[in-house]
């Protein structure tokens, strides 16, 4: 049997809000506790405002751990992690989950360092086996080509989950748990990088990783300018553009485009690929969609293997009828 006891999640906040990973991760840690019969606990990072506590415990948490200290007040990974590393070795959970945004990117393998433990990076699926209390994770490796089972042998058990698997609970309000105040002491000559400034990025329409329609184009639409056509149908459908890594490495997109193993992870209800192969990598990153639409011309692209519907043809002729189509509608 595992070692600890509960399951106890990194969590992360913008304003006054948990983000919408970390809600997605309470889903994830409420099923494991429940399988365990263990306790669920998040711990919230900073003083921040609102009703942040009660929104993570209608949310699924028993317990949320207030962690404060004035120089929690912005993002500074140094301080996060001497945080993160005393309320874990003080509360000896048997897991931790973290969501792999950018910050978690960055506290996760750090914390895992810290705690003299292995991390479960990237995970597909994380489930908790009740006879042994051990995490199972699911993960990719060979670069998406497979998934792979993932368990720990030390304590806690920890993993990155990926966001946009898991969908986060309905709030139920009448739902009990304790807030615990929990004051670190911490030094700040420990900070080596600061963050001195965060700059939004100023997306117009709707974001892609929330996007309910995306248009992704690829290598095969040869250069920067066809993306505006792209642009063109994404707007008549209400939905956002996407791209393969091949379209942003050759700087026809910027990055936060990329849809992918190493990208964004998108589960849109409609996915429209233009002049895009279908490698695995890119599949990685959106194989949850509901329908995915292929337009290529090569008839043995992999992409025609994963998609609803397929059109065979020059990308040109096919995407202008087909704006011209939702247009009309
Ligand atoms: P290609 O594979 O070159 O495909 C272009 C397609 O366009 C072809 O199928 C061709 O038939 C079609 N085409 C050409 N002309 C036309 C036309 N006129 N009309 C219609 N169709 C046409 N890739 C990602 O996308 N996201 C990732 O996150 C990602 N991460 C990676 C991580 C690792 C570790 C590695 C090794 C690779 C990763 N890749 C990723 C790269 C991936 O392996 C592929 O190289 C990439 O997805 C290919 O992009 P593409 O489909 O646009 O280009």
């Amino acid at each position: 049997m595992a070692e600890g006891n509960g399951v106890l999640i990194i969590g992360e906040t913008l304003g006054d809000e948990l983000t919408l990973a970390s809600q997605e991760v309470l889903a994830a840690g409420r099923k494991m506790a429940d399988d365990l019969g263990q306790e669920l606990a998040i711990g919230i990072f900073g003083d921040v405002g609102g009703d942040i506590a009660q929104s993570a415990i209608a949310q699924g948490a028993d317990k949320v751990y207030s962690v404060t200290s004035p120089m929690l007040a912005d993002f500074q990974v140094e301080l996060y992690l001497a945080a993160a590393e005393t309320l874990c070795k003080e509360t000896s959970p048997s897991i931790v989950l973290i969501a792999r945004t950018n910050q978690g990117r960055e506290v996760a393998p750090r914390l895992a360092f810290r705690l003299g433990v292995g991390l479960a990076q990237d995970c597909l699926e994380v489930s908790a086996d009740a006879a042994t209390g051990r995490l199972l994770a699911n993960r990719p490796v060979y670069g998406g080509n497979a998934v792979a089972v993932v368990s720990c042998n030390q304590t806690p058990q920890v993993a990155a989950v990926r966001p946009k698997v898991y969908v986060p609970l309905e709030p139920d309000a009448s739902r009990q748990g304790e807030v615990v105040s929990f004051p670190v002491d911490l030094d700040d000559s420990i900070v080596r990088s600061r963050v001195i400034e965060v700059v939004k990025e100023e997306a117009e329409g709707v974001k892609l990783e929330d996007a309910t329609i995306v248009v992704s184009g690829g290598r095969g639409l040869g250069g920067p300018e066809p993306f505006a056509q792209l642009e063109e149908l994404a707007k008549l459908l209400g939905g956002a553009v996407g791209a393969s890594r091949a379209a942003v490495d050759s700087g026809w997109v910027p990055a936060s485009y990329q849809v992918g193993l190493t990208g964004k992870t998108i589960t849109p209800d409609l996915y429209i690929t233009i002049a895009i192969s279908g490698a695995s990598q890119h599949m990685a990153g959106c194989s949850g969609s509901k329908a995915i639409v292929a337009i290529n011309k090569d008839a043995e692209a992999n992409i025609f293997k994963e998609a609803r519907y397929g059109v065979i043809g020059d990308w040109e002729k096919v995407l202008a009828a087909m704006t011209e189509t939702v247009r009309e509608l």
